[in-house]
């Protein structure tokens, strides 16, 4: 049989699983966030799993299935259009001759 301080312990790492468990979902959700910026100005800011397409003045921008890709561009080196999908933290598109940077964050 269990003694009540085995209990105790038993509790305490139960507790602290779920905790974890709890932290590590949250951390996941906060973690994946798509920034979205031209001319250095925020123009879109969501979570990687919320699929969508952002239109800005030169490039069309599509988030679907946690990635991020930019889908067409009418900039002439097509950089960003060929940097194709991102999806970890850090990871970047730029397009410099319209000024846009896609950010997982
Ligand atoms: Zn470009």
């Amino acid at each position: 049989m269990l003694k009540k301080g085995d209990y105790i312990i038993f509790l305490s790492i139960a507790f602290l699983g779920v905790a974890l468990l709890f932290f590590n979902f949250f951390g996941k959700q906060t973690g994946k966030t798509v920034i979205i910026t031209e001319k250095g100005e925020t123009v879109y800011e969501g979570s990687l799993s919320d699929d969508k397409t952002v239109t800005l003045s030169g490039n069309t921008v599509v988030i679907e299935n946690g990635c991020a890709y930019i889908e067409s561009a009418n900039c002439k080196n097509q950089v960003c259009v060929n940097t194709g999908e991102i999806s970890e933290k850090g990871e970047t598109i730029v397009c410099t001759p319209n000024r846009v940077v896609v950010e997982v964050e």
